[in-house]
């Protein structure tokens, strides 16, 4: 069984943007699972529909085998979400926000109260319990929408940008957590724009783009397409698409005075430089062509071309 299967996924906002464009996802039980994208890529659209707080335009989501059109009930017992909006009455104490929760599942008190405290306790907001949430800071207020979809100890985990506004050292704590549930059984989809985050925490990993899936593969392999570095160079001479043709360093005119040349791993800038200066072509200046994220999206983009 699948923690999560999505199948031909489509939304089309009102006003006709089309946030998603039949996107099919799988997501094995006990996965730990990044979907990673830009701004605006459907993360947040896709998350929002599968707990329920968007309609979808089409398609078929499955939580752990169930069909939330034909199950609804059943199948958001099994699902714990962590939006990217604090989601919890900011006037409600800490301790009642997560416990009152667990009510919506049918969780008896003694069980809702020994699940909280658990939880409260293992995110480190113990002493935050008789606080009102709005007195919480940031990472704070994330730790307990953490605690809050989890109290009723769901099989899927799904947590959208849980690291935005999260400071470094509570977000390894956050991680070490989401690693530990994760080794217990919990499967785990995380949405991020951070390429660190993802690598650090995850096994397999789709990328979106303006509502696609370009890439689903494992961490590893997704990482193995990193072996390549890309640099831009400003020359001293105008020359016209088509003059420089060298296969081997992948050179491409950006402008008629800006090249663009990629390196796999092994092959030397010298050589580069050795190739332009035998076509009369100075370097006046170079730079790093990208990020990591940014250069595997170019990769990602240009195959699919
Ligand atoms: P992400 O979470 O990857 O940043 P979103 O799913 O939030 O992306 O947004 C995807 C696209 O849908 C964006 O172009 C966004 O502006 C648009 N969008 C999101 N929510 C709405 C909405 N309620 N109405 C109209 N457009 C929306
Ligand atoms: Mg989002």
């Amino acid at each position: 069984m699948k923690a999560l299967s999505i199948k031909n996924l489509k939304k089309t906002y009102k006003g006709g943007l089309d946030a998603l464009k039949g996107i099919d996802l799988d997501v094995e039980e006990v996965d730990f699972f990044a979907l990673l994208g830009p701004n605006g890529a459907g993360k947040s659209t896709a998350i929002n529909i599968i707990s329920s707080l968007v309609t979808k335009s089409s398609g078929k989501v499955e939580i752990l085998g169930i069909d939330i059109d034909q199950n609804h009930s059943l199948a958001k017992k099994e699902l714990g979400v962590v939006g990217q909006e604090v989601n919890f009455n900011q006037f409600e104490k800490v301790s009642n926000i997560v416990i009152n929760q667990a009510g919506y599942f049918g969780l008896s008190r003694k069980e809702a109260k020994e699940n909280g405290e658990y939880f409260l306790k293992r995110l480190d907001l113990w002493d935050k319990r008789n606080e009102v949430g709005r007195n919480l800071s940031g990472g704070m207020k994330r730790r307990v929408m953490v605690a809050k979809a989890l109290v009723n100890k769901p099989k899927l985990l799904i947590l959208d940008e849980p690291t935005a506004g999260v400071d470094i050292e509570l977000r390894r704590s956050l991680w070490d957590f989401l690693q530990e549930i994760n080794e217990q059984g919990t499967s785990i989809i995380l949405t991020t724009h951070y390429l660190e985050e993802a690598e650090r925490l995850c096994r397999n990993i789709a990328i979106i783009d303006e509502g696609e899936i370009v890439e689903n593969t494992t961490m590893v392999n997704l990482l193995g397409k990193l072996e390549v570095e890309s640099f831009v160079l400003d020359i001293d001479k105008s020359l016209s698409k088509g003059e420089l043709i060298e296969d081997k360093y992948q050179i491409k005119l950006l402008n008629d005075k800006q090249l663009s040349v990629t390196l796999e791993k092994g092959q030397k800038l010298n050589d580069v430089f050795s190739y332009l200066s035998k076509n009369q072509i100075s370097v006046l200046s170079m730079r790093n062509e990208t990020g990591r994220l940014e250069e595997l999206f170019i990769n990602l983009l240009e195959e699919s071309k």
